[in-house]
């Protein structure tokens, strides 16, 4: 049966080899199984620039490389870790860049794809540093400095969000309800996929008076998290 495949939070880091493995594997696997593969956001723990040259980046780029030229379209959205994977990395990895949200037709059924830190409407603080990382001056001037740079500000970038999200709340890191509603009616969807909040599950609610669903990929920082997708529907599944 023909299948597509979701996945989103890999947080692909060189401090956790074996997550690593598992991805190349499944890339090799199941990836070239797949009719379509997509990531949707936060493939990379962190990404200062195409130019970067760590043996990650070159292992993972040589790997997604393998099964998009195996016949498996690969789909990458950018996450809020790697919003500065580019035009280079798509061509060094044979990746097709995905925009945040993006509508497809999943077998039929008109399917909303986000990385989901869009619907976490109540972490305004998030949001505002979101807007600034994703203007084109503040890309521009970061990724004019030396790639050495890049990394330690990255590296604190990353220790600053993780005092502010022990801070908060958790219903402040989940969607806020209203807009996962509002979102789905103004793409007139009843289905809708996205990761980010690292909370696996499938959510059943009502979009437009009608039924509909929003299903959450896991994260894959203790092991893998999958969505399989046949035209039978849709179901999720962790690797180990
Ligand atoms: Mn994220």
């Amino acid at each position: 049966m023909p299948c597509t495949l979701f996945i989103s939070d890999l947080h692909l880091d060189p401090q956790r080899p074996e997550i690593t493995r598992l991805f190349l594997d499944f890339l090799e696997g199941r990836g070239r199984s797949a009719e379509r593969l997509y990531i949707l956001g936060d493939l990379f723990e962190a990404w200062v620039g195409d130019d970067d040259d760590s043996s990650l980046a070159d292992a993972v780029c040589a790997g997604l490389r393998d099964c998009a030229g195996s016949g498996t379209p690969v789909y990458v959205m950018h996450g809020n870790r790697d919003f500065l994977l580019g035009e280079d990395f798509a061509a060094a990895s044979g990746c097709k860049l995905l925009a945040d949200p993006t509508v497809v037709d999943l077998y039929g059924q008109a399917t909303l794809l986000m990385h989901g830190d869009l619907l976490c409407t109540d972490d305004t603080e998030y949001l505002a540093f979101r807007d600034m990382v994703r203007e084109p001056a503040w890309q521009q001037a970061f990724l004019a400095r030396p790639l050495a740079e890049r990394r330690q500000i990255a590296a604190q970038l990353r220790e600053t969000s993780i005092e502010r999200t022990h801070g908060k709340p958790d219903s402040i890191m989940d969607v806020n309800p209203q807009t996962v509603t509002d979102t789905m009616e103004r793409h007139a969807v009843q289905r809708l996929i996205h990761g980010h909040t690292h909370r696996p599950a499938v959510h059943e609610l009502r979009v437009n008076g009608k039924p509909a669903r929003r299903l959450v990929l896991g994260d894959w920082y203790e092991q893998g998290s999958v969505l399989e997708c046949t035209p039978a529907g849709c179901r999720l599944q962790s690797l180990s």
